[in-house]
């Protein structure tokens, strides 16, 4: 039988870490078995959908790289994909148990009669699960449709797991204890059930459950912080999943060859924002400078800084210092304009040394008289002037540095020299000698 997964988020909010590790354990498995990834959309809360909600879900996926090949805007053949289009094959088996005589009426609504014995689940992570369907007191018949014709999830999710041919159901765990309930009515219905694999909780740092209003729930915010979409899903899927080695920087195509849900963890998985920042800086540094740069690029022209020219060349220089791309304005401002910001504790310690202005103004005039301008013969320069004022070149380093670019860190000093250039380095100087 071929493999089919299926994402069947409900569109109430934004797309969410937890919903977003669903939807890529899902398709890291359909893929790893060559089989299909459905995107259904469980619509049927007609109160609580929103089109915003929908189409965040839709752009979160495209950006992770999630692919469907079923579902909105793809087709395919077990369609329609929304719930609330379904409506008719929810008549259809309904009729199937009433005719069993597996429904009856209650207040206008209808009830599921389940069988009285015990039924047990194999979950693929979790193992045996059992509910006891004897003890009628715990398990009263459940309500599958309601007085007003519509149907409860766990009828549709049910039926359409079954016209969708799905074969194996990835979810969170939170949906554990419904699913003896949903093996009830596939046996009621005459069909065999999907493998279930129930993935566990995330926490926050703290420990608490993740919560969609916590901060980094929401996929969306990612890009706008420069997370790059490989980090997330990097991060994503290590929030629940473990390599059985020591690795932990992978590709997508990396994860498809070695997820499994055998290697998925019972424990819950721990969100840990530094650890999506680190990874999202090791990804960021597998980018060729130039890929580098146009991923950047976007962030430092909203900042408002110039994007010609140099630009590319000069956002190569962080490439290694950065986490986010949201920084990398931030760390290259001072190469693309004069009009930067002096970081006040780096001014004061340049100060601390009261020989330092003069040292900045006679290295501006020795840089006025270098023959050939290069970052090489400047960076030398520095040593000489400061050897000739008595001093070592180290203190006149750093003064440089902050001279140049109002700041204690940054790209290297001989590349802040090359990129400068003679004029704008010794107008910097200058400036800050006064
Ligand atoms: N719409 C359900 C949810 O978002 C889907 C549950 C399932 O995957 O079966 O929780």
């Amino acid at each position: 039988m071929s493999v089919r997964t299926r994402f069947a988020p409900s569109p109430t909010g934004y797309l969410h870490v937890g919903g977003a590790r669903t939807a890529l354990f899902n398709y890291l498995f359909a893929r790893k078995h060559g089989g299909s990834f459905v995107l259904r959309v469980e619509d049927t809360d007609q109160a609580r959908n929103t089109e915003e909600a929908r189409e965040a879900i839709f752009s979160g996926m495209n950006w992770l790289g999630l692919d469907w090949d079923e579902g909105e805007g793809m087709g395919g053949d077990f369609g329609p994909y929304n719930q609330s289009e379904r409506k008719a094959n929810y008549d259809r088996w309904f009729e199937v148990l009433r005719e069993k005589d597996r429904v009856y009426e209650d207040d206008g609504a209808w009830r599921f009669r389940f069988e009285r014995k015990p039924v047990t689940m194999n979950d693929l992570v979790c193992g045996e699960v059992t509910i006891d369907y004897r003890d009628e007191s715990n398990t009263p018949d459940m309500v599958i449709r309601r007085s007003d014709g519509s149907y409860v999830f766990h009828f549709v999710n049910v039926v359409d797991d079954l016209d969708m041919k799905i074969s194996h159901v990835i979810r969170g765990e939170d949906h554990l204890m419904n699913t003896p309930k949903h093996l009830q009515l596939f046996e009621a219905l005459g069909a065999p059930a999907p493998q279930y694999a129930h993935i566990p909780l995330i926490l926050n740092p703290n420990g608490s459950k993740m919560s969609k209003r916590d901060e980094g729930a929401a996929v969306g915010d990612y890009p706008r912080q420069g997370f790059i979409a490989p980090a997330v899903v990097n991060f994503i899927a290590l929030l629940g999943w473990s390599p059985k080695s020591d690795d932990e920087i992978f590709t997508m195509d990396e994860l498809i060859e070695r997820f499994s849900l055998e290697a998925v963890n019972r424990a819950p998985g721990r969100f840990d924002p530094e650890k999506c920042a680190w990874l999202n800086q090791q990804h960021l540094l597998k980018l060729s400078p130039e890929a580098f740069a146009a991923a950047a690029r976007p962030y430092v022209e909203a900042a408002g800084l110039p994007v010609d020219g140099a630009y590319p060349e000069v956002a190569a220089k962080v490439q290694e210092k950065v986490r986010l791309l949201g920084e990398v304005p931030e760390a290259i401002g001072f190469l693309l304009s004069d009009n930067f910001e002096f970081d006040p504790a780096a001014v004061e310690k340049v100060h601390g040394n009261p020989a330092a202005k003069d040292l900045l103004a006679a290295l501006a005039d020795d840089f006025e008289k270098l023959g050939d301008w290069s970052a090489d013969a400047a960076k030398h320069q520095i040593g000489d002037t400061a050897k000739g004022a008595g001093a070592k070149p180290g203190q006149l380093m750093f003064p440089t540095r902050v001279a140049l670019s109002g700041k204690a860190g940054g790209p290297d000093l001989g590349d802040i020299l090359g990129l400068l250039g003679r004029d704008r380095c010794v107008a910097r100087l200058r400036a800050f000698a006064k």
